[in-house]
């Protein structure tokens, strides 16, 4: 794939040898992009990345947790064809494999792509299924990190649903930013708690069917614990470690 930072080139012509620059538009620069984009609704948001980068170069990826469905229905409304990237760990719950097909159902996606570990990662460094024990942060890069920069190869763009309220390496989110290989949109960085709990309402989205047995967030099953109203919402993930990201969003995925 050219790079992100190839096309900008190609616009200026620093990179003689890159495609030529008629055939392949430049990207506008992310802070740019972000500063315009300040006032704009989460559905504008996905909008300019749509028309940024055309459908064939954008993809959503979501993990059909527990706010999942509120930025699934933003962008079913703006276009159910956008790719969407769903990282099957092969950990997940079996209530979350069940909610991806429920919300695909219910909003008419249709490009959802379940994205498996390579096997060989799997055989020659989990082979016994104990590495989120013994090694997260490894467990994370070959069931979740590695699979999202495979899978994100044919894009120049993604979206995101993280938000600023859940705190942490969230709290300052752009709307708009440069993960080093792609444009990276997060919709709903400026969200509120309320703002989520109002489209699922005004919606009428199914919630995820773990969050009446008390998960406030969803990720992999050994990773994923309940969490009290008086905790963070993410404070049963990785609960006990000092781990609070799987990596998807602080490594560079290509
Ligand atoms: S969240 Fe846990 S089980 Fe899932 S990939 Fe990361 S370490 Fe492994």
């Amino acid at each position: 794939m050219t790079s992100l930072l190839e096309r900008k080139s190609a616009a200026t012509g620093a990179t003689a040898q890159s495609a030529p620059a008629a055939e392949i538009p430049a990207l506008p620069a992310a802070a740019a992009l972000n500063e315009s984009l300040r006032s704009a609704s989460p559905a504008d948001v996905i909008s300019v990345a749509l028309r940024t980068v055309g459908r064939d170069r954008l993809a959503l990826v979501s993990s059909f947790g527990t706010e999942s469905a509120a930025l699934l229905k933003v962008m079913a409304d703006v276009d159910p064809a956008i790719p969407v990237i769903f990282l099957d760990t092969g950990w997940l719950f079996e209530e979350t494999l069940t909610y991806r097909d429920t919300l695909i159902a219910a909003l008419g996606l249709t490009d959802v792509r379940s994205i498996p570990p390579s096997e060989d990662a799997l055989k020659g460094e989990d082979p016994d299924r104990e590495l989120w024990h013994s090694d997260p942060d490894a467990c994370c890069r070959i069931r979740k990190v590695e699979p999202l920069a495979r899978a994100l190869q044919p894009f120049d763009a993604w979206i995101n649903g993280r938000k600023r309220f859940q705190g942490g390496l969230r709290a300052d989110i752009p709307f708009v930013e440069d993960d080093g290989a792609r444009l990276k949109f997060n919709p709903f960085a400026n969200a509120s708690r309320a703002d989520i709990e109002a489209i699922y309402a005004s919606a009428k989205l199914p919630p995820h069917p773990l969050i009446a047995s008390g998960f406030l967030s969803v990720g992999c099953m050994p990773c994923t614990s309940r969490a009290t109203a008086n905790e963070d919402a993410r404070a049963g993930r990785w609960r006990g470690r000092a781990k609070t990201e799987c990596g998807i969003h602080t490594m560079k995925t290509s």
